[in-house]
């Protein structure tokens, strides 16, 4: 008894200087590396200080993700961000069975200065760009959404122009070696065998002995010379849960449960099988749980856009003439907005001559160059 009331004193008294010197030294970056919060979580704290800025971050945050604008394929757009209007901006991006989406926005790899995030239709964070050699990416495959919803935000007190682009690839490697899209010459559905039967792949021509190539990491799982396919290699691709097939080779250049990665040769084109009678090529298959589907889009090259050219930018402007419409793509073929013919607008960028805008009560659009004046 006497012992522990001798004690316990001078330990709480320990105890207590210890909790105030670390509770007076703490930073909250202290655990960033067990925590690693994301790029939005560190520019968030710092501007707890500022309680004013931080609001608008956020209420900014919140315009982009009710942002409704639709990308194609293939996007370019040169993005403004100035301290008096700070950038930010949502888009919308549907992705088949097959593609993979990219979003890049260059920057200075020694201050990145954007926040560039991808989010589920739900509202889920899927990914933040992280900047490596002065480029943001963002690597979307088709597996994690449908719809993706790309949230681009500068930090606040930034005045920049830079440059975003959204495009879409094929997950998989072009089966033949350097060869493209013309080279595919019977498509997915073409009736064979006078029509009893369905064409379950694409037929990628080329002359006898070219390369073809695993378009994708993973393991042969089937060498055979049988049947209507002939020669033929089956690979089993993790990246996309599929078989592949290469059917009518001249050689087959692996072995059963041999691993291949993606781009080597693993055989060269023939017509044997069912082919003998037409010229060389390659059929290429493609089988998931449930049966075969379309390889088109897996392998289908998507260039990758051009940069805009930069359009004269002010930050006032507005829209002149009964033409001004507010778009959501940047196409005169795209979904009508609303008019906004004498509507007061800020100016976000622009996609070739279109001007990516904000009306007043914050709706985002695109219009022509020819209908947006500058105010003096
Ligand atoms: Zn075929």
């Amino acid at each position: 008894m006497s012992v522990f009331r001798k004690n316990i004193v001078p330990l709480i008294v320990i105890t207590a200087v210890v909790a105030a010197v670390l509770t007076y030294f703490y930073r909250p970056e202290y655990f960033d590396f067990i925590i690693q919060p994301s790029a939005r979580s560190i520019y968030e704290r710092s501007l707890e200080k500022t309680p004013g800025q931080l609001d608008q971050w956020k209420k900014l945050t919140t315009l982009a993700k009710q942002d409704s604008v639709n990308i194609n394929e293939s996007f370019s757009e040169n993005i403004i961000t100035s301290t008096r209007s700070p950038f930010s901006a949502g888009y919308m991006v549907d992705i088949a069975q097959g593609e993979s989406l990219l979003a890049t926005v260059k920057t200075d790899t020694i201050n990145s200065s954007w926040i560039l995030e991808a989010y589920s239709l739900n509202g889920d964070l899927l990914q933040t760009a992280v900047a490596t050699d002065s480029l943001m990416t963002i690597l979307i495959r088709e597996r994690e959404s449908s719809t993706i919803r790309l949230v681009v935000q500068s930090f606040l007190e930034l005045t920049d122009t830079t440059l975003l682009k959204i495009y879409k690839q094929p997950i998989l490697e072009f089966p033949l070696a350097g060869k493209g899209n013309d080279a595919i010459q019977s498509f997915w559905g073409v009736a064979r065998d006078g029509g009893r039967r369905s064409h379950e792949g694409n037929d990628i021509f080329a002359d006898r002995g070219h390369p073809v190539v695993a378009a994708a990491d993973g393991r042969i799982s089937s060498v055979r010379d049988r049947g209507l396919g002939g020669k033929q290699i089956w690979l089993r691709d993790e990246l996309t849960a599929s078989s592949h097939y290469y059917a009518h080779l001249d050689s087959q250049l692996v072995t059963s449960g041999q691993r291949v990665s993606r781009g080597d040769t693993i055989g060269l084109v023939g017509n044997t099988g069912n082919a003998r009678t037409t010229p060389p090529h390659l059929h290429f298959g493609l089988y998931r749980t449930g049966g075969a589907v379309d390889p088109k889009p897996y392998i289908w090259k998507i260039p990758i856009p051009a940069d805009s050219e930069i359009l004269p930018i002010d930050s006032r402007v507005i829209g002149s003439g009964s033409g001004a419409n507010l778009r959501n793509q940047p196409d005169a073929n795209g979904g009508l907005l609303r008019s906004i013919q004498n509507d007061r607008l800020t100016i976000l960028g622009n996609a070739k001559d279109w001007y990516h805008l904000r009306t007043a009560d914050s709706l985002a659009g695109f219009a022509h160059k020819s209908v947006i004046k500058l105010i003096e």
